[in-house]
């Protein structure tokens, strides 16, 4: 059986524990690896190997840690493909979605290339008479990246080239269910040009994230996962002193007026729902149509759509949606549906039972669809995190917003209407933190930063674009007089610029 370990130091390392996590191809329903899980030794040689990385790093000049950013750029798009194949293989989505989400993952790897643009500081001349200040932002250490299993590529790519490209170094812990893709990552990184020790990778699972949050080295945590441990992760590492920014779970609402293109609003909700077997943090899980005949059309139109889903294994061409994860979520995506039709939800398209040939035992979930969902009930309150679409009849567009700014989550949501006043009313009024205008999944460029609000993040700063750059720097501001002959004698009050 193949073994995954640990990146450390510039080479594949062992490690001192001997747990170890079970890796599936979620389409056979088979354990294809078994990865090594971090004890609290194995996270300090990788901190160690960080810190000892880091006086050099961060003293080589922004524009040399671009070359490397450059040069990482290439290797990932000369390996593109096997990356996809990787993310894929252990996740279980298709393969072309899988290229979509390493390319997005490159383009903050773009981002970064620009780094001394990006850390260029501020200069105010003659603040006094004789007297200059000017700014900048410095690295701050040894930063940990703790990633979801859901884009086993692309999330940690939000993180770490961002934080290295500001002259930190890092020590990256990504979901056990799928870590291959974060150690070819880490080989990359060494392949571009950065140091050894620059990215490390350790794998593990609450251990092996407590010992992060424990250890006084590391000066600041990204996270990306549920609610449940974001909450966890912000609280511990706040206490000991850390900055921490944690991404979480989500209930993303589409907001469908009865003036929207149906063809288009069908569309998108077909990807935005089921793409990726709906575990993805900006799925559209929850539809609010705003009136009985918009409702009435949308479901009439959809579920044809829901009902002949092509479902497959991540490598089947024509597969439009793969398997789930594993057992686990399959058993808490099904639990979910059934409790949704006790409590009253009318379960339009029913995917629980489908079975493909040849893959009986694949973790697969057919596509789901419900009408008449209420607020109170669990469908529409919890993160199902699977196929599964909530549609909420909706009175009135007042009713939807009231809807949407209720709920705990606030990462992603979207309105689709032809109406520019409410399209424009509703990107101002939402409590949410991504909004979409006839744009299902509005997740920003890389140039944008991305971040939810309420309980979709802790924490003060979005991740990546100057978001990244803001969350991985200390801002530093000096103030410089060069006297040249002025004199002024001891100051005992404070001065100001105008009365100097
Ligand atoms: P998860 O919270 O189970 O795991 C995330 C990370 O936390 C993993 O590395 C895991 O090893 C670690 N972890 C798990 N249990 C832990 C514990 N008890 N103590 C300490 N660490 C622990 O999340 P997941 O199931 O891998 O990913 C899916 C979740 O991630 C969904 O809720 C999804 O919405 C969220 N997500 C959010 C975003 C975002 O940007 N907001 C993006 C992607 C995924």
């Amino acid at each position: 059986m193949r073994e995954i370990y640990h990146f450390i130091d510039g080479e594949v390392v062992k490690g001192t524990s001997d747990r170890r996590g079970d890796v599936y191809n979620p389409a056979i329903g088979e354990v294809e690896a078994q990865v090594a899980l971090a004890n609290q030794a194995d996270v300090r040689k990788a901190i160690e190997s960080s810190m000892a990385a880091f006086p050099a790093w961060s003293a080589t000049p922004p524009a040399k840690r671009a070359q490397v950013m450059f040069k990482f750029r290439q290797l990932l798009i000369d390996n593109l493909g096997e990356l996809a194949e990787l993310a894929s293989r252990e996740h279980g989505k298709t393969l072309e979605d899988a290229k979509g989400s390493v390319s997005r993952g490159l383009e903050v790897v773009e981002f970064a290339c620009g780094i001394p643009t990006a850390l260029k500081g501020d200069f105010s001349e003659s603040v006094a008479t004789g007297v200059d200040v000017h700014n900048t932002r410095q690295a701050l250490g040894v930063c940990a990246g703790i990633t979801p299993f859901n884009f086993p590529a692309m999330v940690p790519m939000w993180m770490f080239p961002m934080a290295l490209a500001c002259g930190n170094t890092f020590v990256l812990k990504p979901s056990e269910r799928d870590p291959s893709c974060s150690m070819r990552l880490a080989e990359l990184m060494l392949e571009a040009g950065a140091p050894k020790g620059v990215l490390n990778v350790v794998n593990g699972d609450k251990e092996a994230v407590d010992a992060i949050l424990s250890d006084p080295d590391v000066k600041a945590v990204s996270f990306v996962g549920s609610t449940a441990i974001g909450r966890y992760i912000y609280s511990t590492g706040c206490a000991n002193g850390k900055r921490v920014q944690a991404l979480c779970g989500a209930k993303n609402h589409m907001v469908i007026m009865p003036d929207a293109d149906m063809d288009q609003v069908v569309d998108a909700a077909m990807g935005a729902a089921y793409g990726s077997a709906g575990e993805r943090c900006m799925a559209i899980s929850v539809a609010v149509a705003v009136g009985d005949d918009t409702a009435d059309r949308f479901i009439e139109k959809l579920a044809p759509r829901v009902r002949d889903l092509k479902i497959g294994a991540y490598n089947d061409p024509e597969a439009e949606m793969g398997p789930v994860v594993n057992q686990q979520a399959k058993d808490k995506i099904l639990g979910l549906v059934e409790t949704g039709i006790e409590q009253g939800a009318k379960l339009v398209v029913d995917g629980r039972d489908v079975k493909l040939q040849g893959y009986e035992n694949g973790f697969f979930v057919g596509g789901c669809l419900f009408d008449n969902v209420t607020t109170d009930m669990d469908i529409y309150k919890e993160e199902i995190f699977g196929p599964v679409l909530a549609t909420v009849r909706s009175k009135s567009y007042d009713d939807a917003i009231t809807m949407i700014n209720d709920h705990a989550y606030g990462n992603g949501t979207a309105i689709f209407t032809r109406d520019g006043d409410a399209a424009r009313d509703f990107a101002k009024r939402i409590q949410v933190g991504m909004v979409g205008v006839n744009v299902p999944i509005p997740v920003p460029v890389a140039y944008h930063s991305f971040g939810g609000w309420k309980d979709s993040l802790f924490g003060d700063h979005s991740i990546h674009g100057m978001e990244g750059v803001r969350f991985y720097t200390k801002l530093k501001t000096i103030t410089s007089r060069w006297p040249s002959g002025i004199r002024e004698g001891a100051a005992f009050n404070f001065t100001s610029g105008s009365d100097v």
